[in-house]
């Protein structure tokens, strides 16, 4: 990492406001800021709660997508705090969004001064959007750590684009996905390629941290390319494995992707 891509990362804080069962709700802030912007606010409460504990006050509101533990405290969030800006997708089906974004837009994020640009990922849900700068990517439910989300809305073929544009990022990007799923898709990921080696570390490692009561996102985008079958769509081992379970060869890494989402959507979850 050179010094300028480190004093960039350094800038902000990042940290995780657990919601629900499994949500993480992150909140960027700047050394020195008293502001705080977040991604995701299912929930207002322990948004609330966390920002009043470290004397924060929100700048910003940042939205992946209008799933309900994605969206569900906007409103009281700004009942609180009238005039925060909230950035999302294009969707009308989002009360509150104040700025719609698409594919390219770079926010600026008030208060902490952060710059994102905005990808579309669709596959999850078709209005999806991931933001990345600072070394970061926040990307909702789509990848997830050595998973990615449900095809809901999207193709198979659209969310096997998103992941590929995402895998296209730097290497030691990190990423904050919005559920602590990683133990779970560990079991899945190890029936997909069951001699991967850093796979076996990346469990011990999980297994480490949840044993604290650690949160185990961030990952980096290093460690999904080496670990998460649905980023490894072109690897030998998965295509054999997946064209083992669809009985037939695969010939393009979209339908290796499609077979993979499927097996753990019908046997494993
Ligand atoms: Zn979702
Ligand atoms: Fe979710």
């Amino acid at each position: 990492m050179t010094h300028a891509d480190l004093s960039r990362k350094l800038m902000l804080r990042v940290f995780p406001i657990p919601a629900f069962r499994d949500n993480y709700i992150w909140s960027l802030t700047a050394p020195g800021s008293r502001y705080a912007a977040i991604v995701d606010p299912g929930d207002a409460l322990p948004v609330i709660r966390e920002l009043d504990a470290r004397h924060l006050e929100p700048s910003a509101i940042l939205i992946t997508h209008h799933h309900g533990d994605h969206v569900g405290g906007i409103r009281s969030l700004l009942r609180r705090y009238p005039d925060l800006p909230v950035f999302g997708p294009r969707n009308e089906g989002i009360a509150g969004v104040t700025h719609y974004l698409a594919q390219g837009d770079e926010v600026s994020v008030p208060g902490i001064n952060a710059k994102f640009s905005v990808l579309e990922v669709p596959g999850h849900t078709l209005d999806h959007i991931a933001y990345h700068g600072h070394g970061m990517l926040f990307c909702g439910d789509t990848v997830f750590s050595v998973g990615c989300g449900r095809l809901f809305e999207g193709s198979a073929e659209q969310m096997h684009d998103s992941l590929s544009r995402i895998a296209a990022l730097p290497p030691d990007t990190l990423v904050y996905c919005a559920h602590e799923y990683t133990l779970d898709n560990i079991g899945f990921a190890k029936w997909v390629e069951p001699e991967n080696v850093d796979l076996r570390q990346r469990e011990a490692q999980a297994f480490a941290l949840i044993d604290q009561d650690r949160p185990t996102v961030p990952s980096t985008l290093a460690l999904e390319l080496r670990t998460n079958p649905f980023l490894r769509s072109q690897v030998p081992s998965v295509v054999q494995a997946a064209e083992r379970y669809v009985g037939r060869e695969l010939p393009r890494a979209s339908a290796v992707f499609a077979a993979i989402r499927r097996w753990k959507d019908e046997d494993y979850d």
